[in-house]
C-alpha cells in the first residue's frame, strides 16, 4: 500500500511497483486521480480514498479492505507535506499543525495499523519518505524538517522493536526534486513553485520510485536504514555565520 499515490511520487511509485510485479493498493484524498491511475494500470491497482490524519479511517485499517487486499507486505508512507517557507516567528499555527498531523501522526497511524499484520506473517516492508530537510536544517524549513526528523528516528526505533522478526524498514531521504506539487503545494502559487526549479536539473518522482524499488528488491537478509539522494546541483551548503552581529 502507498499513501499519496495521486500525485508526486507516490504516484511514480505505484506505477513502477506494478511494474515490478506487485499489486498495489494506491490511496490518497482524490479518488479521480486514483481511479485515472487504475484505468492505467488496471486490476493490479486498488484505488483507496482515505486521509491520513483521520485516524478513525486508518485505524480500520487493514479489515475495511476487500478481503484479498487485507494482507498488505509493504507499506509506502508517502503522504506529507511542507506548508510554507515563513521565518519561526511568522508562520502560520495551522499550517504547523496540518505538518503534523500528516507527516508525524498520519504516518504513524498508518504504520501502527498495518505493522501488526506484517509481525504475524512475519514479513514485510514499510518505507518511509523522509527528506533531507529532517538532516539539515534551512530557513523556513522550521516544522516540516522537524516532521521529517522524526521520520528518520521512527525508522530507527522500529528497527530496533522489530529485531528479530522478517519486517524490514527505510527511511528515503530526497532532497530537492521536481515534477510533483510539492512546491505548489508549500508555496501556494505557480509562479513562485516553479521558480524553485530554475536553472537546476532537480531529482524526479521516477528517481524516487526507482529507489524505492531498489530497497525492496534487496535480498531479504538486507535492510536498507537510510537512503539519502541529492541531485547533482544541490549540496549541503555548511554552517551559516552572520556578521552583521559582531
Ligand atoms: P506531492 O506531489 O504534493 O504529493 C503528495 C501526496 O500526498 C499527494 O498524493 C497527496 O494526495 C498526498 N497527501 C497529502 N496530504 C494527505 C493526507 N492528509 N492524506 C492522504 N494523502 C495525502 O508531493 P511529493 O513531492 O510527491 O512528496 C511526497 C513525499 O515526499 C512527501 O512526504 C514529501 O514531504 C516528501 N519529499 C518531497 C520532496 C520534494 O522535493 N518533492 C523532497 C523530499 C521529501 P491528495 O491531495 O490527493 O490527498
Amino acid at each position: 500500500m502507498g499513501t499519496g499515490a495521486s500525485a508526486g511520487f507516490g504516484q511514480a511509485i505505484a506505477h513502477r511497483l506494478v511494474a515490478d510485479g506487485y499489486r498495489v493498493i494506491a490511496a490518497a484524498r482524490r479518488l479521480s486521480r486514483l481511479e485515472t491511475l487504475a484505468q492505467e494500470l488496471g486490476d493490479a491497482l486498488y484505488p483507496l480514498e482515505l486521509d491520513v490524519t483521520d485516524f478513525k479511517a486508518v485505524r480500520a485499517l487493514p479489515q475495511s479492505l476487500p478481503e484479498d487486499w487485507q494482507a498488505v507486505d509493504v507499506l509506502v508512507n508517502n503522504a506529507g507535506l511542507a506548508l510554507g517557507l515563513d521565518r519561526a516567528w511568522q508562520a502560520d499555527g495551522d499550517d504547523w499543525e496540518t505538518m503534523i498531523a500528516t507527516n508525524i501522526s498520519g504516518l504513524v497511524e498508518m504504520t501502527r495499523a498495518l505493522l501488526p499484520g506484517m509481525v504475524a506473517r512475519n514479513h514485510g516492508h514499510v518505507v518511509m519518505l523522509g527528506s533531507t530537510a529532517g538532516r539539515y536544517p534551512y530557513p523556513g524549513a522550521n516544522v516540516y524538517g522537524s516532521t521529517k526528523a522524526f521520520v528518520e528516528h521512527f525508522t530507527q526505533n522500529l528497527r530496533s522493536d522489530l529485531l528479530g522478526k522478517a519486517v524490514r524498514v527505510t527511511n528515503v531521504a530526497p532532497g530537492l526534486c521536481g515534477g510533483s506539487e510539492f512546491s505548489l503545494v508549500r508555496l501556494r502559487d505557480a509562479a513562485l513553485a516553479d521558480a524553485v526549479y530554475d536553472s537546476t536539473q532537480p531529482l524526479q518522482p521516477e528517481d524516487i520510485a526507482e529507489a524505492v524499488s531498489w530497497v525492496l528488491a534487496q535480498p531479504p537478509h538486507v535492510n536498507v536504514n537510510l537512503i539519502e539522494i541529492m541531485p547533482l546541483c544541490q549540496a549541503s551548503a555548511g554552517l551559516a555565520v552572520d556578521r552583521t552581529m559582531g
